[in-house]
């Protein structure tokens, strides 16, 4: 797991992106002055009538109890063939636009078979991510005249030889004329003698020498699943204890107590879900933890603000009720959680009213205090699924995230927050009519709530369009909006970036935006003082302190090192300030142990994910602490 860059990526579902955490949905209290400043930043206020599109009226039945398949599959079809259709789209555009002919690299017919290997990618590409009973209705769509044979093809092909030899017979027998694939293909039969058995082989070969789809989605989660135990298994190892020495011997200057903005507990990583952009897939047991009195009162005097996060915290909310029950300063208690747990109104209701009561039971000489209910919301959470049968269902329903909107508005103990992902709806006000965020607002339409947007926040920065490499431009990046009947209790949506870690290491392009500009930028030296790693500190129960941005960043153990310990660490630790700071040296430094450095940036997604990615290792974390040491 994480840097908080891995926090906020990885807890994509339990957590929030780390970014997500730094600016609106943290540990910061939302007031209603606040609130008040938020929307006079915003633009673009608009109206949300919900209307009720007929797919999605048959969900809602499944909110409170499991609605008849037929009625489901009714709601979710339209959905999932839009989405389907979206990314076999984006894929072929991407492989057909430059990305196969990069992969083919020195292949001396490259330039010539470059489109039938694009279109045979995709039709791996459609036996793994669309269910049979789909996919011709999701290639339906583009089966125009010129195109209908190729769609024939994917869907009824055998395997990759029987795809390539109709693509073959098809050009083969067809009147020569002044396509471009068609002559490419003559080109290349010429240059095999006219054989074209030789030249499906060449196909064939090439293909393969790809190594492509070699792995099931399985295999492939199970291997990158075994290198994060492995990493895990350095975590406070030798190589750690020793560089902890080295940063233990470095002299330190008195200091007051510490304050920090905000720390984070994570009582527990476990999750039932496999979210395909999680950052977690093997995550650290924790069993027979300490009492966690000590943290927490640790925590009590080095902030008003806590998070609560981990992998889906709904079995540990006794932690949580037990921190707001004994922390008497900490005025924020953010928590991250799924939305599972919202299977009906009751269930729902039950959960927040025992937040709501937790706050309610604190003593009145104690600080003021709010829940902050961060519940993950997005395509991924939310993604439409097709079991064997070709039923489809949501990972997690729209249904519940409307749940505990119509429920956190009764609290006014509870602030709301949707966490969501950004992707190319994010360029537009689409965001709210389209996508995850779409079929929430036509639910609670639905439920006869009709959904005010208070206002809208761009992102600092401008992204690109996944969709659209070409189009750069600002993404919203925070929202507001109320249920019309009550307006006094506005709900904060806040999306961030996903980073390439755990599962999410294999989502396709064009499915979430990055930063990837923002890495260029960090190579160029072009960095914003306050744009590198948050170096808050997460308390885990079994004793670990890492930081926000970087989990596997471990200063010490609690119960063993002592709190004193690991706060001095923190202040003098060269690479903990390189990492905040997005020190270039550390590339160089990284170079020096490891040699697939370019390879590193060619697949990074952003600057966070660079850094994180090369300080993984306990022993590239040692050398660059010593060498760190020697340039100070
Ligand atoms: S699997 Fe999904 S719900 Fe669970 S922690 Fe990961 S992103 Fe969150």
């Amino acid at each position: 797991m994480p840097n908080l860059s891995g926090y906020r990526h990885a807890l994509g579902g339990g957590f929030p992106g780390l970014r997500a955490a730094h600016s609106c949905c943290l540990p910061r209290r939302v007031s209603r002055r606040r609130l008040a400043g938020y929307h006079t930043r915003m633009s673009n206020s608009f109206h949300v009538q919900a209307t009720q599109p007929g797919g999605l009226q048959a969900v809602v039945g499944t909110a409170v109890t499991p609605a008849p398949r037929p009625e489901v599959q009714a709601a979710l079809e339209p959905e999932y063939l839009a989405n389907r259709r979206q990314r076999f789209k984006t894929l072929v555009n991407r492989l057909t636009g430059g990305e196969m002919r990069r992969l083919l690299d020195v292949h001396p017919d490259a330039e010539l078979i470059a489109f039938p290997l694009s279109y045979l990618y995709a039709f791996h590409w459609l036996r793994d991510a669309v269910h049979p009973r789909y996919r011709g209705e999701v290639l339906a769509k583009f089966r125009n005249p010129s195109r209908a044979f190729l769609m024939d093809l994917l869907e009824q092909a055998e395997d990759a030889a029987g795809f390539l030899r109709g693509y073959l017979e098809h050009w083969l027998q067809a009147a020569p004329g002044a396509v471009q694939q068609q002559r490419e293909l003559m080109e290349t039969l010429d240059r095999h003698g006219g054989d074209s058995e030789r030249l499906l082989q060449t196909l064939l070969d090439a293909w393969q020498g790809l190594q492509l789809f070699r792995r099931t989605e399985k295999e492939a989660y199970r291997d990158l699943g075994r290198e994060e135990r492995e990493r895990y298994a350095g975590m406070l190892g030798p190589q750690d204890r020793e560089r902890l020495a080295l940063v233990d011997a470095l002299p330190d200057l008195p200091v007051e107590a510490p304050r920090f903005a905000k720390l984070g507990i994570i009582p527990a990583m476990g999750c039932p879900q496999n979210c395909r952009h999680c950052m977690f897939i093997w995550r650290p047991p924790m069993r027979n933890t300490p009492d966690p009195q000590q943290l927490m009162a640790l925590v009590d005097r080095c902030t008003d603000s806590v998070l609560f996060t981990g992998g889906d915290l709904t079995r540990h909310l006794d932690a949580y009720y037990r921190a707001i029950g004994c922390m008497s300063r900490v005025r924020t208690f953010a928590i991250l959680l799924n939305g599972d747990f919202a299977s009906d109104p009751q269930a729902t209701d039950a959960t927040l009213k025992a937040m709501a009561e937790a706050i309610r039971g604190r003593p009145a000489s104690w600080a003021q205090a709010q829940v902050l209910l961060q519940i993950s919301f997005d395509e991924f959470h939310q993604e439409i699924l097709a079991d064997q049968e070709g039923w489809l269902r949501e990972r997690i329903p729209v249904a519940k995230i409307a749940n505990i909107v119509e429920c956190a508005v009764r609290y006014p103990q509870i602030q709301l927050c949707l966490l969501h992902k950004q992707n190319a709806l994010n360029f537009s006000m689409d965001l709210f009519r389209r996508g995850v965020v779409g079929r929430l607002v036509r639910e609670l339409g639905r439920r006869g709530h009709q959904l005010q947007i208070l206002g809208t926040a761009p992102s600092p920065r401008a992204k690109r369009n996944p969709l659209d490499p070409q189009q750069i431009g600002l993404v919203l990046k925070e929202a507001s909006f109320v249920l019309a009947h009550h307006p006094d209790r506005p709900i904060l949506l806040t999306s961030s970036t996903i980073d390439a870690y755990g599962r999410a290491t294999l989502l396709e392009a064009g499915e979430a935006v990055n930063e990837r500009d923002q890495l260029q930028q960090v190579l160029r030296q072009e960095v914003s003082p306050g744009e590198g790693f948050d170096t808050d500190l997460m308390f885990w129960f079994n004793g670990w302190a890492t930081l926000f941005s970087a989990v596997h960043i471990c200063l010490g153990d609690l119960y063993q090192d002592g709190a004193e310990t690991i706060f001095a660490r923190r202040r003098k630790d060269p690479l903990v300030r390189a990492l905040a700071g997005f020190d270039r040296r550390l590339l160089a430094l990284y170079a020096e142990v490891r040699n697939d450095l370019n390879a590193r940036i060619r697949l990074a997604t952003s600057p966070h994910q660079l850094f994180h990615s090369i300080t993984e290792d306990a022993q590239v974390r040692l050398h660059m602490t010593r060498r760190l040491l020697v340039d100070v």
